[in-house]
């Protein structure tokens, strides 16, 4: 059966890392803040641009406008990534890095368990963490830091979410409504995450957006004014939009300006 994958003979991994969103999907405005109807806008092009008013993903009740189908802006119905896909997974990339980065930000409080003074149990602990190797050998029941300066230590906080098409292929909006409710039940570990990852505690009605809106790692960006700055057009967006997506290829976990290249996982629709 005919498919769309564009580079059947690569592998799996090599495919998704290749996979670009829309031009219509870049175009998202999306803050995590309350429900979809008000925290979801439309850029009139993928760049933030502050002379130029946001269009509302959601159409407001008394708003008689043809081009908002079902309600939602048109773009609502664009594919989410250039080659057709019909299942995503994706994570959160603060939440996939805080358990490593806690141990990291920990590990200079003690020596371990041999240290000569007693932790006080209040605010330090000690145990297992099954399945990983201990970060102190030789300690049994005390191979791992659990808690440390009062915080425990942010076990099994990674979490993933498939998102499946529910026509042919996914679209933004089919990504956008599954995306939506699970990340704003994950904020507060979010939120938690990104105040260790940026060193600094963040409030509880810190704003939060989502900067890359696709498959894979989901970046998260604090604040709406640095959204905005990092979403502003500089003269690189014409130079990597001009590329071909190989040439975009590079190691997961490098940026790239505008240009979201992903670590992820993807099912390729099957062409209609
Ligand atoms: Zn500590």
């Amino acid at each position: 059966m005919a498919t769309s994958d564009p580079h059947p003979d690569l592998t799996t991994t090599e495919r998704n890392r290749l996979l670009r969103t829309t031009a219509d999907a870049r175009r998202l405005c999306w803050a995590l803040n309350g429900p979809l109807s008000t925290s979801l806008r439309v850029m009139a092009e993928q760049f933030y641009n502050p002379d130029v008013l946001l269009e509302p993903y959601v159409r407001a009740g008394s708003q008689i406008n043809d081009l908002y189908a079902g309600g939602f802006h048109p773009i609502s119905q664009a594919p989410l990534t250039d080659s057709r896909i019909a299942s995503a997974t994706v994570s959160v990339d603060y939440l996939d890095r805080w358990e490593d980065e806690w141990v990291e930000m920990h590990s200079e409080c003690w020596d371990g368990p041999e240290e000569d003074g007693q932790p006080d149990p209040e605010s330090v602990r000690y145990g297992t963490v099954p399945g990983e190797e201990p970060e102190y050998e030789g300690f049994s029941g005390r191979e791992h830091l659990l808690m440390c300066c009062g915080t425990d230590r942010p076990l099994n906080k990674a979490a993933t979410l498939e998102v499946r098409a529910k026509g042919e292929f996914l679209t933004v909006h089919d990504f956008v409504s599954a995306v939506h409710p699970w990340l704003m039940g994950l904020r507060e570990d979010i939120l938690a995450a990104a105040g260790v990852l940026e060193k600094k505690p963040l409030p509880a009605d810190s704003e939060l957006m989502v900067y890359h809106p696709g498959p894979g790692s989901l970046m998260i960006v604090v604040g709406e004014e640095e959204w905005k700055r990092s979403m502003r057009k500089h003269l690189q967006h014409d130079r990597l939009a001009a590329m071909k997506p190989y040439q975009l290829f590079m190691p997961v976990g490098e940026g790239s300006g505008n240009v979201p290249v992903w670590g992820c996982t993807a099912a390729y629709a099957d062409a209609a």
